[in-house]
């Protein structure tokens, strides 16, 4: 049942217009799969990812995360844990790991710090929260949760957030602990490009042994080093229900205090029960102009697309129309994954409880199902 009434009915008739340019893949409609008890998608970015630019290391370390962060949230889900706590456990590690660009290992700002965002939404509830421009709490999933559950807002942004965020008990850290060399050196070269003089380079408030991770992520090869690696997850548990999240530190060299799509509630998450649930990556300015993960949803939901042809329309007819790049991944009505990107590739995985699951990295296919 939906939550949303005949005012959205308004939007139809202009989306059913638009429906007729879909394309004429035919994938399999979720509604003549067996139902699913529970099921699990994540993304950690999209961008130029290409085999030629990935060695077997750099691929071999993002596909043991995603394949950390599959076993974290169908543990929590084939259990019988709620979606929301899966959500919020697959994310804490994905920012807890350097490779992504959430927690430690984001980008840096043009003014050499960290500006980090996040949000999560429940599909049983339309219940949503969301922060911005968090600068010392080392999991803004949490942050994300605690302005839902804890606060009468839906959106904290900057020192408040931060504020709300050490109020409610989590984890602070000195901002250093986001730092990492990789990002460091793209925000140098980004500079360059653009004529600015570079920051200095952060310092840790207390001396910090030199870390193990900055020595291991500069011997791997990455792909797309200047934006992408967000991180983003959307699971369904077994009372049926969908709850997304995502997570990033934004662009590199960012500035004016600027904030992406991945806090907007229907640009960067969005769930509603029995409808969707979705979670973006990529350039946050088309996002958050498209509407792009609520419009998917709507065009599930008063169209009757399947999510598959709902994500690929939007993805590849209106965001590549604006000119933007990027991707989603989303469970649809019944919890079936699906995903759509019009980037070179977009580091994903899925798992459902019929014990199906997929990692990919590379070039577009025709989505999970
Ligand atoms: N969407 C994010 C932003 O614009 C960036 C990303 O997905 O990598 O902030």
């Amino acid at each position: 049942m939906s939550f949303r009434t005949a005012s959205v009915a308004l939007a139809a008739s202009a989306l059913a217009v638009s429906a007729c340019a879909t394309s004429a893949s035919e994938p399999v409609s979720e509604m003549q799969a067996p139902p699913l008890e529970w099921s699990i998608v994540i993304h950690g970015g999209a961008g130029v990812i290409t085999r030629d630019s990935m060695d077997a290391e750099t691929e071999d370390a993002y596909t043991a995360a995603l394949t950390e962060a599959l076993a974290t949230g169908s543990d929590i889900l084939s259990n019988g844990g709620e979606s929301i706590d899966a959500v919020e456990a697959v994310i804490r590690g994905l920012e807890d790991n350097p490779l992504f660009n959430a927690g430690r290992g984001a980008v840096m700002t043009e003014t050499g710090g960290f500006s980090l965002d996040s949000s999560i939404m429940r599909g049983d509830t339309l219940d949503a929260g969301a922060v911005a421009g968090l600068s010392n709490i080392q999991h803004p999933i949490s942050a994300a949760r605690a302005a839902m559950e804890h606060s009468p807002h839906v959106m904290l942004a900057g020192e408040g957030a931060d504020q709300f965020a050490a109020e409610q008990g989590l984890a602070i850290v000195d901002p250093y602990y986001f730092f990492t060399e990789r990002r460091w050196q793209s925000l140098l070269r980004v500079l360059e490009r653009r004529g600015v003089e570079a920051p200095e380079r952060m310092q840790p408030m207390a001396p910090q042994e030199a870390s193990l991770s900055d020595e291991w992520l500069s011997s791997l090869a990455f792909p797309d080093d200047q934006k992408f690696g967000t991180v983003g997850v959307v699971a369904m548990d077994m009372d049926g229900n969908i709850v997304a999240g995502t997570s990033t530190g934004g662009t590199t060299a960012k500035r004016w205090g600027r904030v992406g799509d991945s806090p907007i509630i229907g640009a960067g998450t969005y769930a509603e029960n029995n409808v969707c649930g979705i979670s973006s990556t990529g350039t946050g300015e088309y996002f958050i102009r498209l509407a792009i993960a609520y419009a998917i949803c709507n065009r599930i939901e008063l169209l009757g697309e399947t999510a598959q042809e709902a994500a690929d329309h939007v993805i590849h007819t209106e965001l590549t129309g604006l000119g933007g790049d990027g991707g989603i991944v989303m469970l649809g009505p019944d919890g079936y994954p699906a995903w759509s990107f019009n980037t070179e590739g977009m580091y994903r995985a899925y798992e459902t409880s019929e014990g199906r699951s997929e990692i990919e990295i590379y070039e577009y296919n025709e989505g999970a199902f």
